[in-house]
Parts: structure tokens; C-alpha cells; sequence
């Protein structure tokens, strides 16, 4: 057998189990070995049975004096009893409906057996006990403190428990596994460096393989663990420092610094720049000017003002012929940008366009909307066909759109730059696929013989925590806006307990009457159905059912507490049409109250909105929640974010008053990171790192050290000729996880 061999090869695992474990990602040998156990249960200590104690878990070996099924009274479950000997004495062992455990288990049989010693009916029995035949091998036990050295797996030893998915237990797992890593015994290659091996004092990997999963000692399946985290933080480094040694060969457009342009354009601003707002700009702009394709990531809160620093990038790279591509997650905030940049950009003569989503395909004519401003401010409307049809040829300088930029009918001349806003709502795929926009039309046309790639900029208003900057961030460079304009007055925040919601209420209609405009965020669409349930709900979490849901909501608040007020309702699930048209009514101010999911909390801007009212507030991070409170306060009127919660965990509280204090977004971050871990932050899920790298995505100085060790090793040998085992391994490992 080979590492790199199917399920198929592997004893014992039929075509049941190999479906299962592929749903599971495991598809080799070597998957299955680097399947560990999530935690372990310490049996190793072999009591006489004389010595159990009550409600405690309890290992015990002995002969089996009797074993019979039985059903309880109601007949309803099938109880397996048996009775257990060893030198001091005896005890029962209860099963519940495993009846087929006798066809196992014999009378006259030794085993080991572990479990949780109950008390019932005056008398101490296992309660569900594991259990182990040690009959076969027993001749071999010197003494009952070596069991555990003599092959016994599920009880009398350190036993790893496996996270339990698509109906595979620890002890098939267990049962699978052991032969597996004997076939194996110091087959394992070694991929790390050894001269890094020997300067973190780490096991090697194939002793860490086998500690993990049968350690025999705590202290060792820990050290087996901090190997492996070691080794998957270390190859996510050695991916992300390689992606930018790579991106250093490749050429961009080199675009240089047009001081005048810049200029004009900024003493046209209705206002200052902030001081992050130059110094990021200054970044960028220096980047744009040279060969070296730029990948930066803009972050900044919201409100920051992230887009006029990333109107001025593409003003600097639209010159000579090049052209700019901005991508937004949504139809509504694509528009909105394309209002905002077309009027930044006024002063100046440039052909911005704007490509819409879905409707597109059903009204094919009125899709493409084009200005040129260079002529008359207006926006002009041409069909789809001929807003590509420019794009094509370059007439269009500016495209902004959503998704739809990544379609393969959208071609570029000459892509210079590629802007992606709120780039954490977008795969990497996608964001590859748009920077490839540029490579491909220049490559059929065959003009350029050297293929240039657009320079990219991402902004996010998600604060990136600096473990998550330097790991699965860590090809991007950063720029941070950590300064808001001047003249925001702060946003006042509350915790409001049940009793004072009328109180709420009734400000909302001062407000209202005065001319602002409220948010009310709701966790999901309609109430009821818990098979909505998500599956990894923490348990202080109330029910779906629980929750107030967007359509009740409207309901309530419409016809109940503000029939006289204009309420309205958002949601994923309308067309975008319908979204747009309730957007373009809140705005205009025909709405006061816009009820609504989480669908607003990109980027909207609704200046006279100065009440962000959040039900289920602890159904969302911290981040999350900081982002909705970011949609108000964007005028010089005081602003309100008050947050309601129906879970009575103190916990919970807590964690919602660190919004109260906290001075910025990076702070709510981090407290995220440390509260949730970092499966919380927007799509790190979906980039399948592996489970130990992810437990330790926040554990800055394991960061360091692997992030130096691999920079150490890329220096000495940037290809990895002289690892190649290394090199095998990093290639597995990149086509596990999809990267930044
Ligand atoms: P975000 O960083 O959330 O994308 P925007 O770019 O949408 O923020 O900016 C929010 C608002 O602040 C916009 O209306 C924008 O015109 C305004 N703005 C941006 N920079 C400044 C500044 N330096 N001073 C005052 N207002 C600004
Ligand atoms: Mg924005």
C-alpha cells in the first residue's frame, strides 16, 4: 500500500464507508491517516473494580461472569446487562439498545471496559460502557499497568475520539486506523526542513502520526499536535510567501504617478482627505507605478471613505488607453457606486459604465448605461451588446458591476487595475477571474507579446485581525484607513432590556417626525421553520423559531406600533428590482422605516438614517453588528444603534457591551477571533484549512515562528529543490485549501 492509494485499497472500509468518508474529503490513504481525533479520553489508568468511583468515568478489566438482553418495562428499549470480574470484585455493565452486542461480547470473555459508574437501584453499574476483548492478547499483559503498550484501542489506554460525521464513530475510526498505521510505521516521509525540526524541538512526523492518534501519554499527543499545527501554519506560509515571490516575476502595466490629474482631482473634493485617506492613496499610487502587479487590501471601518481612495487608483491607471474594473457583492451597491464615481469624476472626461446583474438576460435593451461626462452629465442608456462591444474596444474606461464582470462575454483591451470592493464577500476565484479579465483579450489579440496583469485592489471594511493578516492574508499587502473624516459625531450604542422597548419605540417616532430614518435588522426572512436551524449553533443560541424574523417584523411594526409612520421590508429573497425600488424609496425618503436582513450591510449609504435598531442582536459577530451600526451615522446628525437580544446568557450581554466600548473595528475583530475563532470571519470556512491551523489562527506566536521559518527556507531555496518531500507536500497540501 501506498500513501497516495485510494479507500479502495484499504482493508475493511467498503463502498459505504468510502462514500462517507469522501463526503468527508478523505479520498486517500494519507487523508485518512491525517484524519486526527479532536480530543482524547485518558483510560490509560486500569482500576480494580473494588476501586470505581461514582460518576466518574472508570476503566476496568475483568471476565465477563454473565451477559443477557432484557427490554425495560415499557418494552420500549433493549437493555444489554452484564456482570464483570476481576480480583476484587465485581460489577454490572449496562448497554442501551445494543442488542447485538452479545453476538460480540461472551460469557467467559475478558475485557476492558470503560464508562461512567452510576448508581441505580442501590447498586454502581457502567453505564454504556466502552469496550475491548483482551482475551485474545491477555497472555501478553505482564502487568495491568502496560496495557496500554500491547494493542488495546478503545479502552485501557489514552483514547482518541474523532469528530462524529456522517455516522463514522471514534471506534470505527479507531478500528480502521490502527492497522492502517502499523502498515505505515515510519513510512511517513518528513517534510519539514530537519535543521527547523531540531530548533523547535518538534516530533517527527512519523512519530507525531501515531502519538496523535494512540498517544501514549498526554503530554505526547500534545507535542503530536503542536507538530502538525506547526507544519499546517508553516505550509500555509510557504503557500502565501510563494504567491507573492511568484507575483514579484509577473509584470503589470507600470503606471506613473500623474501629480496634476491627482491634484485636480482632489482640490475638487467637497471636503479634506484624511490623513490615512493620503497616506493609503500615497500607497497605492506608488504600487501603480511599478511593473509589479499590485495585490493590496484596503481596510478600513465603514464610513472610513475607502471609495475616494480607490477612485483616485483608478483615475491614476485609466491613462494611455489602460482601463479600470470595479466589482461590487451587490446590484445596489454597484450603483451606488457608479453615481458616486461618475460624480467624483465629473470634472474630468472619462466614459464610466455600468453592467448590471440578472435583469439583464430578461430585458435585454435598457441594460448598459454609459456617461460621458465629457459631453453631457447624463446618464445614457445603450443596449448590452454595445456597452461590451466598447469595453472591448476600450472606449469604456471605467466598468462597474457586480458578479457580472466575470463573465466570460466581458473583455477588456487594456485592464489596468481591478478595484473589488468588500472583496470578503467574493470567492478567490472570482477575484482570479477578474484580474484575468485583462491577460485574456490582450493574449486573442495577440498584440502584446508580454501579457500584463491588472494591478489589484480589495477593500474590506471587515478589520482583519493581524494573525488572520499574516496567514491566510498574508500575499496581500495592507493598507489601513484608521481614521474617520472629521466632523462624525460618535454613534450612541445601547443595550436595550425587554422592558424599555416601548421607550425605543417611542424615540423612534420623535426621531421619525424630525426626519430620520431607521434600520430594524432582523436575523432571518420568516419564522417557524426549525428545519432552518444551522447545523453549528452554539447552545446559548435561542431557536430559529425564536427569532424575530423580517416578515413578522414588518407585520408587527407596520400595523401595530407605527401605523401611521411608512415601514417598509428588505430581503434576500426579493428580485432585485423590487430591492432596488425600496432602496431608491428609502433614500428618496418615502420610507421611515426600512425593516430588513442582512443584506444592508454592505456599503449603503442613507445620510438622514441615524437609528440602527438590531433584533437577535446575539445571532451576529461582533464585526457584523459594528458594520450594521456603520449604515448610521453619516451626516452630521447623532446617530443611535440600539441592540436587542433575547438570550438571557449573561455571556451573551457581555460580549454585546464590548461594542459599547470598543475603540474601532480591529478591536471587535479580534475579540471575534477570540470569542468565535476565526470560522466566524467571512469565508475562512470555505477556504478548508485544515483543523488544526484554523485552532490556531489566532495564536500570534506559533504565526511568527512558522511565518520565519518558511521565509528562512524560500531565501535558501526559492523552488524547493533540495526539499522534495516538502515540495510534494506543499502541493497536496495548496490543493486542499483555497488560499487568498
Ligand atoms: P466606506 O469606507 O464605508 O466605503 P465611503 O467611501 O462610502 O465609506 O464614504 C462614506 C461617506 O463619507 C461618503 O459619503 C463620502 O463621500 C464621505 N467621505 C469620504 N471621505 C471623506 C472625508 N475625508 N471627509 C468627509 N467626508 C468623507
Ligand atoms: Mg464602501
Amino acid at each position: 500500500m501506498n500513501l497516495d492509494n485510494p479507500l479502495e485499497k484499504v482493508p475493511g472500509i467498503g463502498p459505504k464507508f468510502q462514500e462517507k468518508l469522501k463526503r468527508m474529503g478523505i479520498k486517500t490513504i494519507e487523508d485518512l491517516l491525517f484524519h486526527f481525533p479532536h480530543r482524547y479520553e485518558d483510560f490509560s489508568n486500569v482500576k480494580n473494580i473494588l476501586g470505581v468511583k461514582i460518576n466518574e468515568q472508570n476503566c476496568v478489566s475483568g471476565k465477563i461472569l454473565e451477559i443477557k438482553n432484557s427490554r425495560t418495562w415499557k418494552k420500549k428499549m433493549i437493555l444489554t446487562q452484564a456482570v464483570i470480574e476481576d480480583k476484587s470484585g465485581a460489577i454490572k455493565a449496562i448497554w442501551f439498545n445494543q442488542p447485538y452486542l452479545i453476538n460480540t461480547l461472551k460469557q467467559g470473555d475478558k475485557v476492558c471496559l470503560t464508562g461512567k459508574v452510576t448508581l441505580g437501584d442501590n447498586q454502581l453499574y457502567l453505564s454504556n460502557p466502552s469496550y475491548e476483548k483482551i482475551a485474545d492478547i491477555e497472555s501478553q499483559i505482564p502487568k495491568k499497568s502496560s496495557i496500554s503498550n500491547i494493542g488495546l484501542i478503545h479502552t485501557g489506554r489514552i483514547v482518541p475520539i474523532y469528530p462524529e460525521t456522517e455516522g463514522l464513530s471514534s471506534r470505527w475510526f479507531r478500528y480502521i486506523l490502527k492497522p492502517l498505521l502499523r502498515e505505515f510505521k515510519n513510512k511517513i516521509p518528513e517534510i519539514l526542513p530537519q535543521k527547523i525540526i531540531r530548533r523547535y524541538n518538534l516530533l517527527p512526523r512519523n512519530e507525531a502520526i501515531w502519538q496523535i492518534h494512540f498517544p501514549t501519554s498526554m503530554e505526547k499527543a500534545k507535542r503530536a499536535k503542536e507538530r502538525f499545527s506547526f507544519e499546517e501554519l508553516f505550509l500555509i506560509e510557504l503557500s502565501v510567501l510563494k504567491e507573492r515571490l511568484k507575483l514579484n516575476k509577473e509584470k503589470a502595466p507600470v503606471l506613473p504617478l500623474k501629480v496634476n490629474i491627482i491634484k485636480k482631482f482632489v482640490n475638487a473634493l467637497p471636503f479634506h482627505l484624511t490623513d490615512a485617506q493620503r497616506k493609503c492613496a500615497w500607497q497605492i499610487l506608488k504600487d501603480l507605478g511599478k511593473s509589479r502587479p499590485m495585490s493590496r487590501l484596503l481596510q478600513g471601518d465603514v464610513g472610513s471613505g475607502k471609495t475616494v481612495v480607490a477612485v483616485m487608483a483608478i483615475l491614476n491607471s485609466i491613462q494611455e488607453g489602460w482601463q479600470a474594473a470595479f466589482m461590487a457583492p451587490t446590484e445596489i451597491l454597484a450603483k451606488q457606486h457608479f453615481k458616486e464615481v461618475s460624480k467624483l469624476l465629473k470634472p474630468f472626461k472619462i466614459r464610466i459604465a455600468l453592467l448590471t446583474g440578472k435583469e439583464d438576460k430578461i430585458v435585454s435593451q435598457k441594460l448598459g448605461r454609459v456617461t460621458n461626462s465629457g459631453i453631457i452629465p447624463e446618464i445614457l442608456e445603450i443596449s448590452r451588446n454595445k456597452l461590451l462591444e466598447k469595453t472591448r474596444k476600450g472606449e469604456i474606461e471605467i466598468l462597474i458591476g457586480t458578479h457580472t464582470l466575470i463573465q466570460d462575454k466581458v473583455k477588456f483591451k487594456n485592464l489596468a487595475l481591478c478595484v473589488i470592493d468588500e472583496q470578503h464577500r467574493f470567492g478567490v476565484e472570482q477575484r482570479a477571474k477578474l484580474a484575468a479579465r485583462g491577460t485574456d483579450a490582450e493574449q486573442k489579440r495577440g498584440i502584446n507579446a508580454e501579457i500584463k496583469i491588472p494591478h489589484l485592489l480589495s477593500m474590506t471594511a471587515t478589520p482583519i485581525p493581524r494573525s488572520l493578516a499574516l496567514t491566510i492574508y498574508g500575499d496581500l499587502d495592507l493598507s489601513i484607513l484608521n481614521e474617520m473624516p472629521k466632523g462624525r459625531k460618535k454613534i450612541i450604542t445601547k443595550v436595550i432590556p425587554p422592558e424599555e422597548r416601548k421607550k425605543a419605540y417611542d424615540f423612534i417616532r420623535k426621531r421619525v417626525k424630525k426626519g430620520e430614518q431607521v434600520f430594524v435588522i432582523c436575523p432571518r426572512i420568516e419564522g417557524g421553520n426549525k428545519n432552518q436551524e444551522p447545523e453549528n449553533k452554539r447552545r446559548e443560541i435561542l431557536s430559529w423559531a425564536d427569532v424575530k424574523a423580517v416578515k413578522e417584523e414588518y407585520e408587527k411594526l407596520s400595523k401595530k406600533i407605527f401605523p401611521e409612520l411608512k415601514v417598509a421590508m428588505l430581503h434576500g429573497r426579493m428580485k432585485v428590482k423590487e430591492k432596488e425600488k425600496i432602496m431608491k424609496e428609502f433614500r428618496a425618503k418615502k420610507i421611515d422605516i426600512l425593516v430588513s436582513t442582512s443584506v444592508v450591510e454592505v456599503g449603503i449609504d442613507i445620510p438622514k438614517a441615524t437609528i440602527m435598531f438590531i433584533e437577535g442582536a446575539e445571532r451576529f459577530g461582533l464585526s457584523q453588528l459594528h458594520q450594521f451600526r456603520g449604515r448610521v451615522g453619516r451626516s452630521d446628525l447623532q446617530s443611535y444603534c440600539f441592540l436587542f437580544t433575547d438570550s438571557p446568557a449573561k455571556k451573551t450581554r457581555q460580549r454585546l457591551k464590548a461594542l459599547l466600548r470598543a475603540k474601532d473595528g480591529f478591536e471587535l475583530a479580534q475579540k471575534d477571533l477570540e470569542i468565535r475563532g476565526p470560522g466566524a470571519f467571512y469565508g475562512v470556512r470555505q477556504w478548508g484549512i485544515p483543523d488544526l491551523a484554523m485552532e490556531n489562527l489566532k495564536n500570534l506566536s506559533l504565526i511568527e515562528k512558522t511565518r520565519e521559518s518558511a521565509k528562512e527556507i524560500l531565501l535558501l531555496d526559492p523552488t524547493l529543490a533540495e526539499f522534495p518531500f516538502l515540495k510534494g507536500g506543499l502541493k497536496k497540501f495548496k490543493e486542499k485549501i483555497h488560499l487568498e
